[in-house]
């Protein structure tokens, strides 16, 4: 027997339908009140049922990643929405609350410097950073299962409309695009989540990839929260074996197909539904890679990194990347100092044998690519972090060591100078160039 399950999205607009809501106290509602206001509230059923553990509410992480708690608003914003809400002066709290949003770095790491003109063209659904990767944002998957509280595309699912990245234009276009930078051998779609299309949509935005006239393109991925927030989209959703066809297509027109499964926090891995929908997906022959940033208050502790990625590779998913949050929406709530996330890192690394070893980070995804975060040592009597490009915009920039002077508070790459007295990093310079010419560029970046 499969216990299906009909998906139903919580919000603002009626959170008092969740079952287990009376176990919201009073503050608990109010912060959801004023914080929803600002960052877009979502959830939903398998969530509030399955994931959340509504006796321990005060530390649910499940609860920390979907509803906002007050804390997570400064506490001069959260007063001034709160004061507004009270006084039901709806005019001034939207000002108030466009000002908040523009104030929490709604567009992060430049990633508007990603964003090629072609054939005159900006295409607004197409990030290419690096050689080898495209993404691509299908417009109608630009929402989720539930939202993260410390989701870094936020902008994505508020009313920041140009500050969405989506295809708007012809989809043709994005096709020669690929076509026209053959060293592009991955297409990564992302959102949102695009795996809230339905199979059909999916299906139209890859079935031109796997085109003969693509041979270029060698990986196809598809980022996804589904498996963490709604695994019921592989198992029992009406067109759920649709996309299983669609998974076993990919693989049988030759290209290699990866899930890359974004979890944060090891109960994410331990339902019946998950299980089963990792099952699913790798009989078609995917793989699953598993990504996560590394977040106060949800799983800041390397006993638990270490559980997830045996889990994954229990389940058979290949752990792939830690990452540091990014600067932007709430993160003075989530935000770890760099130095401690190499030691929340390394100790979960030290506590699990080879097969977990896949996984690398602490990785900032900056301007200039994915920094490492290697580790902190000495040199010349000086305190060094050990840094390396995984990506980077120039691709001769990754693999090689360079160093920075030692901050323990230090929470992002650009808080962080170049060791040994040195005036800039060594692709400062370049990067300056690179980021010059992407804007008016008309070819992208390669
Ligand atoms: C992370 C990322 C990729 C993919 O990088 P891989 O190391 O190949 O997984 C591609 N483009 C952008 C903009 C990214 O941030
Ligand atoms: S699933 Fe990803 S894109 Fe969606 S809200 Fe969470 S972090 Fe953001």
């Amino acid at each position: 027997m499969k216990t299906v399950k009909k998906y139903q999205s919580y919000t603002l607009q009626n959170y008092d339908h969740i079952p287990q809501s009376s176990s919201l106290s009073c503050e608990d509602r109010q912060a959801i009140e004023v914080v929803g206001r600002v960052l877009p509230f979502k959830t939903n059923n398998y969530v509030t049922d399955e994931l959340i553990q509504w006796d321990h509410l005060e530390e649910d992480p499940i609860f920390t990643l979907n509803f906002p708690r007050r804390k997570i608003l400064l506490p001069h914003h959260y007063s001034e929405v709160e004061g507004l809400i009270a006084r039901r002066d709806e005019r001034k709290l939207r000002a108030s609350i466009e000002k908040i949003r523009m104030e929490l770095n709604p567009n992060p790491s430049g990633q508007e410097y990603n964003v090629p003109v072609f054939n005159g063209v900006r295409l607004h659904g197409l990030q290419h950073k690096y050689r080898e990767t495209v993404l691509l944002f299908p417009r109608p998957g630009q929402r989720c299962f539930a939202n993260c509280t410390f989701c870094f595309r936020w902008p994505q699912f508020s009313n920041l409309p140009d500050m969405r990245f989506s295809i708007k234009e012809d989809y043709e276009l994005y096709v020669k695009y690929i076509k026209a930078h053959p060293k592009v051998t991955d297409v990564l779609f992302t959102g949102g989540d695009p795996m809230v299309m339905d199979a059909s949509l999916l299906r139209a935005h890859i079935e031109p990839i796997l085109s003969a006239s693509m041979k270029q393109i060698r990986h196809i991925r598809i980022g996804t929260k589904a498996l963490a927030y709604w695994p019921y989209r592989f198992i029992t959703d009406e067109d759920a074996d649709d996309i299983l066809r669609l998974f076993d297509d990919i693989i049988r027109s030759g290209k290699h197909l990866t899930i890359m499964a974004h979890f944060n926090h090891p109960v994410e891995l331990t339902t019946d539904a998950v299980k089963k929908a990792i099952q699913r997906i790798r009989n078609t022959g995917a793989q699953i890679r598993t990504q996560s940033p590394v977040l106060r208050h949800i799983n800041d502790c390397p006993k638990l990194w270490a559980e997830m990625w045996q889990l994954q590779v229990g389940l058979g998913c290949i752990p792939y990347y830690m990452f540091v949050a990014r600067d932007t929406g709430a993160k003075h709530y989530f935000e770890i100092p760099l130095a401690q996330c190499q030691t929340i890192f390394r100790e979960a690394y030290q506590k699990v044998s080879g097969i977990c070893r896949t996984v690398r980070g602490p990785s900032m995804s900056d301007h200039a690519g994915k920094i490492q975060i290697l580790g902190v040592s000495e040199a010349a009597g000086e305190k060094l972090f050990v840094l390396r490009f995984i990506q980077g915009r120039n691709p001769d920039w990754v693999a090689k060591p360079f160093f920075a002077k030692y901050n323990p508070d230090a929470t992002w790459f650009d808080q962080l100078e170049p060791a040994f007295g040195e005036k800039e990093f060594f692709f400062e310079h370049e990067l300056g160039n690179y980021l010059r010419d992407a804007l008016e560029r008309d070819t992208g970046a390669y």
